[in-house]
């Protein structure tokens, strides 16, 4: 199978990042705990007053290459690769933040290897991505195409309503997207 697996919140871990430098850097402003996190972006959920400071954050340089990565995501990658799937790191940067880009590679070497570099796609339209399975963690993806891939939401506190697609952590993808063998 050829799966495309998003960066942010999937195996960045772009929320536990964000949190960690917003309360070092307003530690008397109020934070929202990952586990309340109800709103894909952090800005819809903190109070618009804060609005700047909250992207301020994220559009800073350093903010993407200093994420760590997602419990278990590593792993769960070479696992897929060991098993015989053709797996694509499919991303949407930040078009505000120029360091986005060049950062998510540096991070990609860093923290996979040189060869990951050649799977990574940079595209502001996954629907033009032709996969069997795309696993992010936004509720909805669209684009100028009917997608070919089947969106497989990657479970986090602000997505739980999406209750119509097959849903996975770390711990569950392989048993829920049925990968158990070197069959592809
Ligand atoms: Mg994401």
């Amino acid at each position: 199978m050829r799966i495309l697996i998003d960066m942010d919140n999937v195996i960045s871990d772009f929320e536990r990042g964000f949190l960690e430098m917003w309360r070092e850097k307003y530690p008397h402003n109020i934070w929202i705990p990952i586990g309340k996190r109800q709103t894909f972006y952090p800005t819809d959920q903190y109070p618009p007053k804060l609005k700047e400071f909250v992207e301020g954050i994220y559009l800073e340089k350093g903010f993407h290459r200093s994420l760590k990565p997602v419990d278990g995501s590593m792993e769960a990658l070479s696992e897929m690769v060991a098993l015989g799937q053709d797996i694509f790191l499919c991303t949407s940067p930040l078009t505000r933040n120029k360091y986005c880009i060049v950062e998510k590679y540096e991070w990609v070497e860093h923290y996979l290897g040189k060869k990951w570099i050649k799977k990574i796609i940079v595209t502001k339209d996954k629907t033009l991505i032709h996969a069997d399975i795309l696993v992010d963690d936004k509720p909805e993806i669209t684009g100028v195409k009917e997608p070919h891939w089947e969106h497989v939401i990657f479970d986090q506190p602000y997505n739980r309503y999406v209750e119509n697609k097959k849903r996975i952590n770390w711990k569950t993808w392989k048993k829920i997207l049925s990968i158990d063998s070197n069959i592809s």
